[in-house]
């Protein structure tokens, strides 16, 4: 079993990076760049960044993984500047890191819990720096760091201890309530409406990643008339172009063995070793909700939609979107414009610990605050997707891509930080 250190303390690092020769404004280096060392061995336990904080403390999940490096955190620290900008709230850019394994984590309660307790002490004095979850960590984790800032800081209204707690003490249940499907949802619908070629109905669905965002996705998706023709989870892949039973696949995708049990028809069913041939079927919308760089140059050749919801984060990249936009006229919308609605139940939680008229307006619309913050997440969504389409369509330079434009949109917003849509 993993030996834990005795402490944990920070190290900050360089955050120029000397490869970069002639920086563009979307690569300013981060204000923080932090390792989380054991002092006794100078073995690194984790990392800190935060990455911008024009318009505010830096807000990103903490994300537990054997192989992670202080360039995955520094990559997703910048994506949350981009999605907390884009999206008008009051947060800047963060994120954090552990490495070690989240499967024996969860096997060992108790020594994750130990691991929780001495990084929330090392995160104390990172005052830019708002948690929340990401893979590997949940709302038990936050709570715990939440309730330790609580005893350092006099006082159990705060917000530096973290987002997406226990709605028993006060938080939104992101995944419970399905709020990031919500967004990706409302992206669907702006792009119905400005399309008058594109209807949600009838339109096949293929899902990379059958998690908390995927199966969510799926069902909105299904309740307007989109057929799932393919879903894949990390145990298979399952395809059938009349559409597969969405209320099946929910039922069954927590059991062992996950959605490659399901015994409805289907017409292709692949094995783990080949989960990603799905990316390459025919159908309308592809959803990647798994993991990072799921589209690169390896299979951009082969994809057959005609619209790519980014619901993972960073699932491919410019390169391969350029090619896939303007070779194969396929749009990608990009991870931080369309799948923020995360981040938003994030702050609407941390509004309302610190706001009591404001939590007392949000309740007052009913279902525990859910009715509020689904309207924020969909009307935001919606009208940024909207914005982006009529930019583009405004262009006399075709070639500009999605990405782009919503890059632009987000530094735009991170100059005007009295902008908040919270
Ligand atoms: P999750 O752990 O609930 O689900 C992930 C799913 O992907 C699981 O079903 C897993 O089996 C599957 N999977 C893993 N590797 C795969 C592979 N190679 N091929 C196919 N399936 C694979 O996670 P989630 O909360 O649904 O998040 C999914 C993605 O969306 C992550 O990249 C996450 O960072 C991103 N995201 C999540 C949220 C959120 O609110 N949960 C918000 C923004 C972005």
């Amino acid at each position: 079993m993993t030996q834990l250190p005795n402490k944990l303390t920070l190290e900050a690092c360089d955050a120029r990076d000397d490869t970069v020769r002639f920086p563009t404004s979307d690569e300013s280096p981060p204000e923080q760049l932090i390792r989380v060392v054991d002092p006794a061995t100078g073995y690194s336990w984790g990392f800190v960044v935060v990455d911008n904080t024009r318009r505010g403390p830096g807000l990103g999940g903490i994300r537990m993984a054997p192989d992670l490096t202080l360039w995955e955190v520094r990559r997703l620290a910048r994506a949350m500047t981009l999605k907390n900008s884009a999206a008008n709230l009051p947060f800047g850019g963060g994120k954090a890191g552990i490495v070690c394994d989240p499967e024996e984590m969860a096997r060992n309660p108790g020594l994750k819990r130990d691991l929780i307790g001495l990084f929330a002490e090392a995160l104390f004095s990172v005052e830019q720096y708002i948690p929340a979850p990401d893979m590997g960590t949940n709302e038990t984790d936050i709570q715990q760091i939440y309730e330790y800032f609580s005893e350092r800081l006099g006082t159990g209204q705060h917000m530096r201890g973290g987002a997406a707690r226990p709605p028993e003490n006060g938080g939104i249940p992101i995944d419970e309530w399905g709020l990031t499907a919500h967004g990706l949802f409302a992206a669907v619908h702006s792009v119905e409406e400005l399309e008058s070629d594109f209807k949600v109905k009838d339109t096949r669905v293929i899902i990379q990643g059958f998690g908390n965002v995927g199966s969510e996705t799926a069902s909105k998706l299904s309740e307007v008339g989109a057929l799932i023709t393919g879903v894949s989870d990390i145990h298979g892949a399952l395809w059938h172009p009349a559409g597969l039973n969405v209320a099946e696949l929910n039922a069954i995708r927590r059991e062992p063995g996950g959605i490659f049990h399901y015994s409805g028809k289907v017409e292709k069913r692949f094995g783990p070793d080949q989960i990603d041939w799905l990316l390459e079927a025919p159908c309308d919308i592809l959803i990647p909700a798994a993991r990072t760089d799921a589209l690169t140059s390896r299979n951009a050749d082969r994809i057959q939609c005609r619209k790519i919801f980014q619901g993972a984060n960073a699932p491919s990249n410019k390169m391969t979107e350029y090619y896939l936009h303007n070779r194969r006229s396929i749009v990608s919308y990009s991870d931080f414009i369309v799948n923020v609605g995360g981040v938003i139940g994030c702050a609407v939680e941390l509004k309302m610990t610190m706001d009591p008229s404001y939590r007392d307006r949000v309740l007052a619309q009913g279902e525990n605050g859910k009715t509020y913050t689904d309207q924020l997440i969909y009307n935001t969504v919606f009208n940024n997707v909207r914005t982006l389409i009529e930019r583009l369509n405004g262009q006399s330079n075709g070639d500009v891509i999605f990405r782009e434009e919503a890059l632009k949109l987000a530094l735009e917003r991170l100059d005007r930080p009295e902008e908040i849509w919270l």
